[in-house]
């Protein structure tokens, strides 16, 4: 299932120094006397999922905030994350990594306070981009020398990571950084070179805040001995005053997108700005639909992601391709398999500006292989894609570069029994 093409039956994939040679009938493909062959029996292939946005430090915190609107899931969220100690978190990126591992997931952009997403993805032999998150309404000589010490941590974070991992920023959102120390990041040769990631326009609370200064969010912002940050350009809404304030930085990644319209579609796509769907956090949060189909229809790039347990799945790409089939047959669009699983893998893909090399099986890109075994029943058939989003579907391998990652018993690479006895004693300690 390349993706990029037609389902191929009795598919093969030749792989040569990590990247893909040929895509074919497995029969049809150049003869490779000296290549070893894996048969991978019914199993269908697909790219390797792709999560555009993720928080691996928040792993084991699935059930734990509960849910309600926005603003007030926010403050619950703080007071609960501020007790959580870094041992505690790395030990989650590593549950984490090891989760979106196990789920078909072979690339991930990661967000979090400690950069501990670098060592979980390297040891994964994970794909990854780690956004290292930055906060804060300083403005001078003080968020230059903020945004400094941000750059040496992200330059520490970059000689730990493995060759597959790449380590940006992420200044959180716009109502935890203003817009000086935001202009500061992108300013910045180290951090404004790089990937950098936030959240954008997620909930209404988030509107009220920074066009009235006023709702839930202030109050869970102001309940954590904290301001919120103002954008008092542009407006009304947050779009034309992260546009007015010079935030949208091209290719930055937008997580969310819920509060926008068709002005604001048009500014992000002229700023090639991308957005990040991540359907199953939106729902529960009661932060509204991202209007999909809009934002593309007018030129704006959509990935999928998983945001974390703590208000959604667990880094489950398939689960979320079903949220995002869900949410968009309830706003009357006719959500079709092919198109979900496309923007979990050629999509969020383009989103991390690295649809040149993964995203989909064809010649000259990355072997990033997903092996799925579907359901007997299945309508492998009728609906392949379908088929392969199926929750009964299974799976069973996974390669990055050409490398086994995942096999039947589970992550190559890693220690998986300690991994979950590590995340098994930090949720008890965070319980
Ligand atoms: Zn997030």
């Amino acid at each position: 299932m390349p993706v990029e093409g037609p389902v191929v039956r009795d598919g093969g994939v030749l792989i040569r120094d990590g990247v893909i040679e040929a895509v074919g009938r497995e029969r049809d493909l150049p003869p490779c006397d000296d290549a070893p062959v894996t048969d991978m029996g019914d199993a269908v292939l697909i790219p390797g999922l792709v999560d555009a946005h993720c928080h691996l430090e928040w792993a084991l915190m699935g059930g734990l905030v509960p849910d309600a609107r926005f603003g007030e899931w926010l403050g619950s969220f703080v007071r609960r994350t501020a007790e959580v100690t870094p041992a505690d978190r790395e030990a989650a990126a590593r549950y984490g990594a090891l989760m979106a591992l196990r789920h078909g997931t072979t690339t991930l952009a990661d967000s979090g306070p400690s950069g501990f997403g670098v060592g979980a993805a390297t040891a994964a032999g994970l794909r990854a981009v780690v956004h290292m998150e930055i906060f804060g309404r300083d403005s001078g000589a003080e968020a230059r020398e903020k945004v400094t010490r941000h750059g040496e941590a992200v330059l520490a974070a970059r000689d730990a990571a493995g060759p597959r991992v790449r380590v940006g920023v992420s200044p959180h959102s716009p109502y935890t950084v203003g817009p000086a120390l935001w202009a500061e990041v992108l300013a910045d040769p180290i951090l404004g070179a790089g990937s950098v990631a936030t959240h954008v326009a997620e909930s209404p609370d988030e509107v009220m805040l920074l066009d009235g200064g006023v709702g839930p969010l202030v109050d869970a912002i102001r309940s954590v001995g904290r301001d919120p940050a103002r954008w008092p350009g542009g407006g009304p809404g947050v779009i034309s005053r992260l546009d007015a304030g010079g935030a949208l930085a091209p290719g930055l990644i937008a997580a969310h997108c819920v509060q926008v319209d068709e002005g604001d579609a048009a500014v992000l796509a002229d700023h090639d700005v991308r957005v990040v769907h991540c359907p199953h956090s939106n729902m529960r949060l009661e932060c509204g639909d991202a209007p999909i189909e809009m934002l593309e229809a007018l030129g704006v790039t959509v990935g999928l992601g998983t945001d974390s347990p703590a208000s959604a799945g667990a880094y489950d790409m398939r689960d979320e391709a079903r949220w995002a089939a869900e949410v968009a047959a309830r706003r009357g669009a006719r959500p079709v398999a092919a198109d979900m699983l496309a923007m979990a893998t050629m999509g969020s893909a383009r989103v991390l500006g690295m649809d040149d090399q993964l995203g989909s099986l064809v010649p000259g890109k990355r072997a990033d292989i997903v092996a799925i075994r579907p359901a007997e029943d299945a309508p492998l058939e009728a609906d392949p894609q379908l088929a392969v989003l199926d929750p009964r579907a299974k799976v069973v391998a996974a390669w990055v570069d050409g490398q086994q990652v995942l096999d039947a018993d589970g992550a190559v690479l890693l220690d998986g029994p300690a991994i979950v006895a590590g995340a098994t004693e930090a949720r008890d300690r965070i319980m």
